[in-house]
């Protein structure tokens, strides 16, 4: 087979064993911006998978490739069981996929194999299975992962032609981002070079707004993000989390309100769905 893709230009020559887990993650964490940062608004060209089918197809192949890895691992050359990616289109499987979902599902899928791929030895790398695409042939775990990787790259620009940049923010507190405003295009961008994470600045909110952020954030520090090392991230028991997520839906309105040409996405709802600590 060509070593390199007609279509995308990917070269399945370039990717070290020791580069492997590094470069999926690099390379899955560029297509998640892509489909935050973009949407479908045109139909679907008849033959093609729409933006979230491409997306629902690359989760699975990341699920489905770690639990190959390691059936190569222990047995010899085994046959792979077709994953049927059109079936799975056909069937409805990716159907009522949502971009946030779909991304942060994408994004633990490529972690655990990262992890996996992490923890092969020299001789791990050279294992073998009888892989069906796109031809029939014995491959090593080695070329499985230069191919996962080409899949990753090449649905990011597949994903990239049925979609367009949109204007959006999102508010979700995260470990070391210290306002918890993500967009890729914010009203006044950072200089080109700059690595800063975004700040109120860079959406010229009022200061009620950003003092408000920042009691909130900080609630959200003291409460939630104080616990790092337990399995599970969990709330502080006796923090009122209804009324942190009040107060968040509120500043989503006063942001919303600030930027009226933005779309603002409530991410810090997610945390809802996190445990109260057993312990106080
Ligand atoms: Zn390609």
């Amino acid at each position: 087979m060509d070593p390199t893709c007609s279509d995308c230009g990917y070269d399945y020559r370039t990717l070290s064993n020791d580069d492997a887990s590094s470069t999926l993650v690099h390379e899955v964490a560029d297509t998640v911006r892509t489909l935050r940062y973009r949407r479908q608004t045109a139909p679907t060209p008849d033959g093609s998978w729409s933006a979230l089918e491409y997306a629902g197809h690359l989760r699975d192949v990341l699920i489905v490739t770690r639990e190959r890895t390691l059936h190569a691992l222990r047995e010899e050359s085994p046959a792979v069981v077709t994953m049927g990616a059109d079936d799975r289109v056909r069937r409805g499987e990716y159907a009522n996929l949502s971009y946030f979902q779909t991304t942060a599902e994408i994004s633990e899928a490529a972690r655990r194999l990262a992890a996996t791929w992490n923890r092969l030895s020299t001789q791990d790398w050279a294992r073998t299975l009888r892989y069906n695409y796109p031809t029939p042939a014995i491959r090593e775990l080695s070329w499985l992962a230069a191919h996962i990787v080409h899949e990753v790259v090449h649905h990011r620009s597949d994903i990239e032609r049925l979609t367009t940049a949109r204007k959006a923010v999102s508010l979700s507190p995260d470990y070391g981002a210290p306002w918890g405003l993500w967009s890729s295009n914010p009203p006044r961008p950072s200089p080109p070079a700059s690595t800063e994470l975004l700040t109120p600045a860079n959406f010229g909110f009022p200061d009620s707004v950003v003092v408000r952020l920042r009691t909130w954030l900080d609630a959200w520090t003291a409460n939630f993000a104080d616990a790092p090392s337990d399995d599970q991230h969990t709330w502080r028991r006796g923090f009122d989390v209804a009324g942190w997520l009040h107060e968040g839906d509120a500043l989503a309105d006063l942001i919303a309100e600030a930027l009226p040409d933005y779309t603002v996405e409530r991410q810090y709802r997610t945390y809802a769905a996190n445990a109260v600590r057993r312990t106080p």
